[in-house]
C-alpha cells in the first residue's frame, strides 16, 4: 500500500523557501525512493499532473511530471511519469503560450499563466543517472510549474 502524504497549502513557509539540492549520498537511498513513491501516490490520489517535494513538506529538489487526462485536466496528454532529482532548466524556447494552471497547494484557484512553449531540462534519476531532454506543450508547462515550487514560487504569482 502506498503512503499518502499531507499537502502543504498556500501561505505555509515550506512553499516559500528555496529547496535544497539532493546530495550525492542520497541517490538510490531507501528514503529517497520511498519519498518519490509517496509523492507519486499523493499526486495520483489528488488528480495532480505533477508534484514537488516541498508540497509534501520536504524541502528538497525532487519533482514528478506526469501529464495524463483526469477530472482536473481532461485534455492533458498522456505520458509516463518522470521523476526528476535536482532538475535544472537549461533553456526556454522563445515562443511562449498562455494556459490554465492549478495546484494541489492552491486547491480553489486556477488561472492563466504564460510559460515557455518548450524547455530543455537536465535532471538526475533516483539512481543518479544524468538525463538531458526537451519537453513541449503541457508537459513543459508542468516542468516549469514544479521547478518554480523548488524556488518558492507559486503559479498565482505568475498570473497574467
Ligand atoms: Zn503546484
Amino acid at each position: 500500500m502506498s503512503v499518502i502524504l499531507p499537502v502543504a497549502q498556500r501561505g505555509e513557509e515550506v512553499l516559500k523557501i528555496k529547496a535544497a539540492t539532493v546530495a550525492n549520498g542520497e541517490f538510490n537511498s531507501e528514503w529517497l525512493l520511498q519519498l518519490a513513491s509517496a509523492m507519486h501516490a499523493t499526486m495520483l490520489e489528488r488528480n495532480g499532473v505533477g508534484i514537488a517535494a516541498p508540497q509534501v513538506y520536504i524541502s528538497k529538489r525532487l519533482i514528478i511530471v506526469a501529464s495524463r487526462p483526469n477530472p482536473r485536466y481532461p485534455d492533458a496528454p498522456e505520458m509516463d511519469a518522470v521523476v526528476m532529482v535536482n532538475p535544472e532548466i537549461l533553456a526556454f524556447s522563445q515562443e511562449s503560450c498562455l494556459g490554465e494552471e492549478g495546484c494541489l497547494s492552491v486547491p480553489d484557484e486556477r488561472g492563466q499563466v504564460e510559460r515557455a512553449q518548450a524547455v530543455k531540462v537536465r535532471y538526475y534519476t533516483l539512481q543518479g543517472e544524468v538525463i538531458e531532454t526537451t519537453f513541449e506543450g503541457f508537459p513543459a508547462r508542468i516542468v516549469q510549474h514544479e521547478v518554480d515550487h523548488l524556488d518558492g514560487i507559486l503559479f498565482v504569482e505568475r498570473l497574467s
